[in-house]
């Protein structure tokens, strides 16, 4: 079958829910993708801040093929040691006491919020706590997640949501407060806002936030599934800042292709949140995807890889900044790191139709911002040549 033959078939057997891009992706090589007619693309999106590593990365591959032949599963009741290494390394790289792995972003999320109500529920005898979440949020597509993703669009023909939830404005501290009550349980946030319009949370809110959850004993969930992972120049966001959470939940690069996510929690959440019984999943933490996250790790650190990220940001920054000085319809850059955004005062969709059809990869963060969340693994030629080829999507338009 030829491209077009196969997009013809998927739009009769899988569910509509993405509005597909007109390729047929086949293979990766380092930064590049190639769809099933060889035609290569350079990739600025890597699966949505998925593929760190690129494709193919030294050892990579060979970590997965070397579980494979040993067990690819076993179930949660018994331990596996890519697991064991695998939460003992990313306790190592976050900072956090304790792991439970999931298998997804949205997945992680949920864990998280159970943690922080089992936490108020242990402490307070009832249940009827709340949590404070952040407009123009993006956490999953689950019910717990989307309960607390500010975007209505997204929760509108699902309601109702679970219940309790409020929304405050990232980075206006008086709104949070003004959400507060004595039921507030917990207060979740991305430390860079992805979907919602690449927006970092500034260090001043993210301070008073911490200090606001501590004189009340409000649980502070970082949600660093998309920001996480080197992608800020720091391997979580919220290093940057100093202000730790009480729960974090990681996923997206985590495993570098493998479907793998975590929620993380210092030892006072562990020790009065979740016991055996309360929480579980059958995948979560299975050998395969635990030999991913482990090597992923431990490349992290061989091979320097969030360093890399602050020589190279700054390229792509300088570069990003000189399209906002020549194109009128751009109105700002946002972002940090290796995720970037462009505000235009337009849709977007034509122009990064246009590149894909020129052989760059590129995706939206709402209808008017183009996203930049290339492998960390990029060097500056890769983004001279994605600076070209937008370039002349940009002027075409
Ligand atoms: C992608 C994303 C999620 C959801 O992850 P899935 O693996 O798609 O369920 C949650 N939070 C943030 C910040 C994300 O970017």
């Amino acid at each position: 079958m030829n491209m077009q033959e196969y997009i013809s078939q998927a739009e009769q057997d899988l569910l509509h829910t993405y509005n597909r891009f007109q390729i047929v992706l086949d293979r990766g090589e380092g930064v590049h993708l190639y769809d099933i007619e060889g035609r290569e693309y350079l990739d600025f999106v890597s699966g949505i801040a998925v593929f760190a590593l690129g494709y193919h990365y030294p050892g990579y591959d060979e970590a997965l093929k070397d579980q494979i032949d040993k067990l690819i599963h076993t179930s949660n009741y018994y331990y596996n040691v890519p697991a064991i290494e695998a939460a003992r390394k990313i306790k190592a790289a976050s900072g956090m006491d304790r792991v439970f792995f999931t298998n997804s972003g949205a997945e992680a999320v949920e864990g998280a919020l159970k943690a922080a109500r089992k936490y108020a529920y242990t402490r307070d005898g009832h249940t009827d706590h709340e949590i404070i979440a952040m407009e123009h949020s993006f956490h999953g597509r689950t019910f717990g997640a989307l309960s607390v993703t500010g975007n209505a669009h997204y929760r509108e023909a699902f309601e109702p949501m679970i219940g309790n939830i409020r929304f405050a404005q990232l980075n206006d501290y008086d709104s949070v407060l003004s959400r507060v009550t004595d039921r507030t349980c917990a207060i979740i946030l991305e430390t860079v806002q992805g979907e919602g319009g690449l927006i970092p949370a500034e260090a001043e809110f993210l301070r008073k936030i911490r200090k606001l959850c501590d004189e009340k004993d409000i649980l502070l969930i970082l949600d660093e599934i998309q920001c996480g992972m080197g992608r800020t120049g720091h391997m979580y966001a919220w290093q940057k800042y100093g202000v730790k959470p009480d729960i974090m939940t990681t996923a997206k690069a985590l495993g570098c292709g493998v479907p793998v996510g975590a929620f993380l929690m210092t030892e006072r959440v562990g020790q009065n949140s979740l016991v055996a019984g309360d929480h579980g999943t059958t995948y979560g933490g299975n050998p395969l995807a635990c030999a991913a996250v482990s090597r992923v790790l431990d490349i992290y650190e061989s091979d320097g890889i969030v360093g890399h990220v602050k020589e190279v940001a700054p390229y792509l920054e300088s570069k990003l900044d000189e399209l906002v000085s020549r194109f009128d319809f751009i109105i700002e850059r946002r972002g940090t790191g290796l995720m970037q955004g462009l505000k235009c005062d337009r849709p977007v969709g034509d122009i990064i139709n246009r590149a894909v059809s020129s052989g760059l990869i590129l995706i939206n963060a709402g209808a008017d911002i183009i996203r930049f969340v290339p492998p960390l693994i990029i060097e500056k030629e890769h983004v001279d040549r994605m600076i070209d080829i937008l370039t002349k999507a940009l002027e075409e338009v």
